[in-house]
Parts: C-alpha cells; structure tokens; sequence
C-alpha cells in the first residue's frame, strides 16, 4: 500500500503475540468468567482475535469516549460517548485497549471504572508506547512495546481509515504534508 513508509509489527508478530497473551490471561482468570470491554473504535480487532485465545467463560461490553481537545487534554477529561450497556459490579473486568500513549484517556476510565465496584479490574494493551506517558498506569498485559511514532493499523486508524490493515505501520510524511 501506498501510504505504508515501515511496517512496525507483521501480521504473523502481531497474531503469535496475541496467542501468548490469551494464554496467559487464560491462565490467570482460570475457574473464573471474564468481562472484556473493549475501547472503541481500536481495540475491536484485538478484542476480537484475543478472545479466540481465551478458555474462561467471556462477555463482552463496550464503550467508546472522546477526548475534549488540548486545552483540556492535559487534566485527562474525556467524555464517555458510549457507556457500558452492563453493570461490572462484582465482576472481573479487563479493558480491552489498542494502544496507550499519554495514558490520559486510561486514567480516567480507571477512576470511572472502579467506582462502579468490579470484582478485580485489569488492562491489556496491545501496543505501550511509555515514551510519551504523563500519569502512571498499572498494565497488567502488553503486547508490544513500541517507539514515540505515529502508527496505524490492526484497528489504529489514520483519519479515520486503515483499521482493518492486519499489521502495523507507519504512514509516508507526504500524507501528513497533503492535508
Ligand atoms: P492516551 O490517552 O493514552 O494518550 O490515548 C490513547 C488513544 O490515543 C488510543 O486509544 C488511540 O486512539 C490514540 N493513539 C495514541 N497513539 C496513537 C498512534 O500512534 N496512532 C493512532 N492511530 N492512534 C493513537
């Protein structure tokens, strides 16, 4: 494709990776159910192929927020534009993410999250890009440690586009500069 300057993560490291995680969190949640909520729009491919890898009983909730922009950014203040459609009280909860960057936007869906009372509440990530981090997130599963690059693919997406590439790369400077 065009747009693709360096493939970061092939399809074949992203799904061998992806397997290793669903074992060990297959592992650790043994005997118990799991409710994976998934961070929309990036984390739908992930979600999807993990869950494959899972032996514990599933359910699957979803939530999508939106940042408010820089000025606000930097309290980390998101707005939930999609809520869970399920309560997790009681229940063993781990959020489902495509990435983490500032670690603003986990943050405080952590506070939000363990006010409503889950069993036990963990994340995993595919990709941790610590380079760029401002509050600390405890991460219990980490796909990838990656570079401070702007990367799309398996569910980044760049404008929009590019969430269904199978692997991850990043894009040309010329299409940043065409805008
Ligand atoms: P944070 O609050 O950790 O800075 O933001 C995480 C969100 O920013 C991710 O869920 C993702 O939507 C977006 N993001 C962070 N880094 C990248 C990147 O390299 N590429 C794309 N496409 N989105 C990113």
């Amino acid at each position: 494709m065009d747009i693709v300057e360096r493939i970061i993560l092939s399809e074949e490291q992203i799904q061998e990776r992806i397997k290793e995680l669903g074992q060990d969190i297959s592992r650790d949640y043994e005997g118990k159910s799991i409710t994976l909520i998934c961070i929309l729009k990036g984390g739908l491919m992930f979600l999807c192929d993990l869950s494959k890898h899972l032996t514990p009983l599933v359910e699957y909730d979803f939530m999508s927020v939106s940042s408010y922009g820089d000025a606000t950014e930097s309290s980390g203040v998101v707005r939930i534009t999609k809520d869970l459609e399920e309560s997790i009280e009681g229940k063993h909860v781990l959020i489902v993410e495509d990435i983490i960057d500032t670690g603003l936007t986990l943050n405080y869906l952590l506070k939000n999250l363990h006010s409503r009372n889950p069993a036990s509440l963990e994340i995993c990530t595919l990709l941790n890009k610590p380079a760029n981090r401002k509050v600390e997130i405890p991460v219990k599963y980490v796909g990838f440690e990656v570079p401070n690059a702007f990367l799309v693919g398996y569910g980044l997406d760049f404008k929009q586009l590019y969430r269904n590439i199978p692997y991850i790369f990043t894009p040309k400077p010329e299409y940043y500069e065409n805008d």
